[in-house]
């Protein structure tokens, strides 16, 4: 059963700050409360004051700007950023991300806000994010600050959030020309959190294939979602071939410290990264060659 809390529901990010500057350790945020109410059931969390951003209207938007990129409110919902014209039509991969996450219901109502705040290595859209080199814009009463995609997961279940903070947003820049980002995990069934899975961004110095740039992303390969620095450095300079793209999922494979259990052996993921990491790099680099 839920331990006993005290219940608000603010109506302005200002109040919702201030209720987290007053109760800062005691008190916790739920927004769709598919990831928080778990948690609580099996009392990992028992705050003593719950606060409710749900109805944070302010902070459910997707906003795009040529300069700028994409901005998106912490209270959107995933089904929203699939649905979103200008998020299929800018950022592909993340509509793609957000099709396979879940279910409708779940979709319906989880936020990306929530879903990066709970911060298990095992979701997908952090993986896209460090990717596409999104930053995370906090917000305490009075303060903000930026955090890139990459360096705001901390542990397992753990983020890099003050007890007064707050996300707010999540801010996509446009990728350089001749780039390509794609994402995709390994699940049992269409929905599910994925067994591992990979998120590869590759910038093109031009039409031919010389990798000017590259990001790669894993997730459920670690107690964050991980970014495979060593696997970049085979990519990046080069001329990108069959071969290269092999030596970088064994590398990517070598950086991943992931979990056994009953979806699969630390081996197994390891083996399934190489896969994942080779067949993700491969549609990154077919979509840079034709953007
Ligand atoms: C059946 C099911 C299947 C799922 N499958 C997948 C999947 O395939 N892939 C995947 O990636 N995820 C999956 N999830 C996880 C799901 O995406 C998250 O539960 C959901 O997005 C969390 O959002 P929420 O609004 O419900 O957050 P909540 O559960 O309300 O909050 C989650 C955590 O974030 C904190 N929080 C929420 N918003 C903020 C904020 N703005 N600032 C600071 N802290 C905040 C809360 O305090 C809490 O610690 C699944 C969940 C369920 C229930």
């Amino acid at each position: 059963m839920i331990a006993a809390f005290e219940y608000f529901a603010p109506k302005t990010v200002e109040e919702a700050l201030s209720l987290l500057s007053k109760y800062k350790e005691e008190a916790k945020m739920i927004a769709g409360g598919q990831s928080m109410l778990v948690v609580m059931k099996q009392r990992l969390l028992t705050p003593e004051y719950l606060i409710d951003i749900k109805g944070l209207t302010a902070l459910d938007y997707i906003k795009y700007d040529e300069k700028q990129g994409l901005r998106i409110g912490a209270l959107t919902i995933h089904r929203a950023l699939e649905k979103s014209p200008v998020v299929q039509k800018h950022f592909g991969v993340l509509s793609e991300m957000e099709g396979n996450l879940a279910t409708i219901q779940t979709r319906n109502w989880g936020t990306i806000g929530g879903n990066l705040c709970h911060s298990d290595p095992a979701g997908d859209p952090a993986a896209v994010f460090i990717a596409l080199k999104a930053k995370f814009k906090l917000a305490s009463s009075g303060k903000e600050r930026i955090v890139e995609a990459d360096e705001f997961s901390t542990d397992y279940l753990e983020a890099d959030l003050k007890p007064n903070e707050m996300l707010t947003e999540i801010q996509v820049p446009n990728p350089p020309p001749h780039s390509g980002t794609a994402y995709e995990k390994l699940m049992v069934m269409k929905g599910d959190m994925g067994v591992i899975g990979a998120a590869v961004s590759i910038t093109l110095s031009g039409k031919d294939s010389v990798c000017q740039d590259a990001r790669i992303a894993l997730s459920n390969c670690s107690s964050i979602p991980l970014r495979a620095k060593k696997a970049e450095e085979v990519l990046i300079g080069k001329t990108l071939n069959d071969g290269l793209l092999t030596e970088a999922d064994e590398v990517a494979a070598t950086e991943a410290t992931p979990p056994s259990d009953v979806h699969g052996s630390a081996e197994y993921r390891r083996e399934m990264t190489k896969v994942f990491v080779k067949r993700v790099a491969k549609l990154a680099l077919e979509k840079a060659k034709a953007a």
